[in-house]
């Protein structure tokens, strides 16, 4: 179960919002993909996924009602999915359903999927995208394998470009400008906050050997900002949040007698 690409459920534990909805549709891709490495971003079936257009690539959503969108996904949705879960693809090995804002699934739609995830068609995989897993049922929380940022790789260019962001920030010496970024970046998964600061001791190395443009830090400033980034690892694996992580880089990537 705990190999990715053999399991039928993910649940993708992201705040909602566009990066979601890509990670999401990535990790579609990365299941229908044919090529060689998925996803490949290339063959037709990651180019369907990712464009929204993939004929077993279904997303559900809460339905509109007459006053904008319903409270939740209803049991009705779930049924008609889990329905269509059981005829074959039409054009990939696998149907995959994205199934978003999967926290207001209500108790009885819940309940429906649990019986889809507990004898799955052998074909169909189920994305679950939440906020947060709480107010999911246990017993389908259990069933799904956890998925942070979604797909490792988009993950490492977004978090990449933030590392060049921060670095940026900090050859800035605008302090105010340097604390905003990091108190921004205070809901990102541990997962993303461990990549992130990896992106960054990986950037300040390429800028060290030359390989990257130094924005302006200098040789000093760079060993300490690897020696911070470095602190910021070892207080992740001692189970330091990353809020407060990003608190301790807003109070200490600019030195007062730097700036
Ligand atoms: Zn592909």
């Amino acid at each position: 179960m705990a190999e990715k690409r053999s399991s039928h459920a993910y649940m993708l534990l992201a705040p909602e919002g566009p990066e979601r909805d890509g990670s999401a549709r990535r990790l579609a891709a990365e299941l229908v993909c044919t090529g060689p490495e998925p996803p490949c971003g290339q063959c037709r079936d990651c180019r369907k996924a990712l464009a929204g257009t993939h004929p077993d690539v279904t997303v559900i959503a809460r339905e509109a009602g007459t006053k904008g969108l319903r409270q939740d996904i209803v049991v009705g949705q779930i049924r008609a999915m889990t329905a269509d879960a059981q005829l074959a693809p039409n054009e990939a090995a696998r149907k995959v359903y994205i199934i978003d804002q999967a926290d207001r699934m209500n108790q009885q739609a819940q309940n429906a999927l649990l019986k889809a995830l507990e004898d799955p068609p052998g074909h169909a995989c189920f994305i679950l995208c939440a906020a947060s897993a709480d107010a999911l049922l246990p017993t389908v929380r259990s069933r799904c394998v956890r998925t942070g940022g979604g797909v490792r790789q988009e993950r490492a260019g977004e978090l990449s470009d933030l590392a060049r962001g921060y670095l940026e920030a900090a050859a800035s010496g605008d302090l105010a400008q340097t604390v905003l970024f990091c108190m921004n970046r205070g809901k990102l998964s541990r997962e993303d906050t461990e990549a992130f600061a990896g992106e960054v001791r990986d950037a300040v190395c390429d800028i060290l050997c030359g390989r990257l443009k130094d924005p302006g830090l200098g040789r000093e400033t760079l060993l300490r900002l690897d020696g911070l980034m470095d602190r910021a690892l070892d207080c992740l694996r001692h189970n330091v949040q990353p809020k407060q992580i990003f608190g301790l880089l807003a109070a200490e990537t600019l030195r007062v007698d730097e700036i």
